[in-house]
């Protein structure tokens, strides 16, 4: 194992030349940006698929917690909470899903998406599935049969901190949702944006990795439907944030918020609906990650300034893909933050023009599966996951330990 790493970097270092060798070596975000792997990303996303669609209030959505946890701790990340809070009552008299049918309809007519979005040309029906009859595959539908309580109950969610060295009391916080619907694997949604943040989890935590600041890598239940676990954690943590407690040790429970970042899925790029209603099955060669703020957030320029550093991140470090910003954000946790703290998502593409409009076929349906993706699928996620940690490490100033 040694010799081959060896053998690697022997050959790697013959490839490029000496003044770029010593440019690596020295810009400690491009070390880290190395360390992001497509199979080892690849390989979560999986794993994540064994708890099915993970919808909020099942034993397979609470097994999937258990599931983070116990990687998170295995990847180093040593300051891993549980934090406990109550669902959201569900209301049967709304449908499940906020997006109204869409014909499938180019037309010149205006039409309104959510975040403040305009659809455009063809589009799909964006609904999600609640049949669980729609699984095709027999394990599969076994695996999802337990149905979401009809009550509001407790419910938990885990997060872990990178503690900074030198401002413990300031942190980024980088989330994505862990629970889905559809009944699926929630490969995509979210199961793409949660893996990406546990392996920035791993990768920060790694022992020869310093930051000046903190980071929380936040994954979120109950996000479908409700955001009620980001919501209660913003209400409850927000006023505990830059508190030393207890007073004297050096400790911040809740350092003070400098910015959210959001991951929600992550994966699919394919392009508009053809004018017969289907979907292209490959990629679209101008893929893209989507960085979104929310141009009615309190903090809205102070986002967009943000959205334009994560920018400039992907053009510097990630290898495959560029990105791309909006100002609709909507639909997932960052909303919960964007009043109070300057709030970005990363997604395949925009939620109000392009997803909002049917772009993607698996969204919330049965078929959001790990076999539904390519490489190409994935290797768009792992461009995202590069943008963050290029991002967030400027940010937190990461070096590594020599
Ligand atoms: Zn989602």
């Amino acid at each position: 194992m040694k010799r081959r790493t060896f053998f690697a970097i022997a050959l790697w270092c013959t490839a490029i030349p000496a003044q770029a060798q010593t440019a690596l070596i020295d810009d400690p975000i491009q070390a880290l940006v190395g360390r992001l792997d497509l199979e080892s990303y690849k390989a979560v996303i999986k794993g994540l698929t064994q708890f099915g669609d993970r919808q909020q209030g099942t034993d397979r959505n609470q097994a999937a917690v258990s599931w983070i946890e116990t990687q998170l701790r295995a990847a180093g990340c040593t300051n891993v909470e549980r934090f406990k809070y109550v669902s959201d009552p569900p209301s049967p008299s709304q449908p499940r899903s906020a997006t109204a049918p869409l014909p499938l309809i180019a037309s010149g007519e205006i039409r309104r998406g959510v975040g403040g979005s305009r659809l455009r040309g063809m589009t799909r029906p964006a609904t999600a599935n609640s049949n669980l009859g729609a699984q095709s595959d027999p394990v599969l539908r076994a695996l999802n049969a337990q149905p979401q309580p009809t009550t509001a109950g407790p419910r938990e969610q885990v997060y872990c901190t990178k503690v900074g060295a030198t401002h413990p009391d300031e942190m980024y916080i980088v989330g994505a949702h862990m629970d889905g619907q559809g009944f699926g694997e929630g490969a995509d949604d979210d199961g793409s944006g949660t893996a990406l943040v546990m392996e920035l989890a791993r990768i920060f935590s790694s022992p020869d990795v310093q930051t000046e600041r903190s980071i929380r890598f936040a994954l979120w239940n109950n996000e479908e439907g409700s955001h009620a676990g980001s919501r209660t954690y913003a209400a409850q943590r927000a006023p505990l944030q830059g508190k030393e407690d207890p007073p004297g040790s050096g400790s911040y429970p809740e350092p003070k918020w400098l910015g959210m970042v959001q991951h929600d899925m992550v994966l699919w790029d394919h392009g508009m609906p053809r004018a017969d209603g289907t979907i292209s099955p490959e990629q679209r060669p101008e893929a893209d990650v989507n960085i979104e703020f929310q141009s009615n957030a309190r903090f809205a320029d102070q986002a967009m300034k943000l959205a334009f550093f994560f920018r400039d991140a992907n053009e510097k470090y990630a290898t495959d893909y560029p990105a791309a910003i909006g100002h609709h954000m909507s639909n997932t946790d960052s909303s919960e933050f964007m009043n109070l703290v300057p709030a970005i998502s990363l997604r395949e593409n925009e939620r109000g023009m392009q997803i909002g409009a049917g772009w993607n076929p698996h969204y919330h349906q049965a078929t959001d599966t790990y076999s539904a993706y390519s490489d190409k699928d994935f290797r768009l996620g792992l461009n995202a996951a590069q943008t963050t940690l290029a991002a967030i490490g400027q940010l937190v100033g990461a070096t590594l330990k020599k």
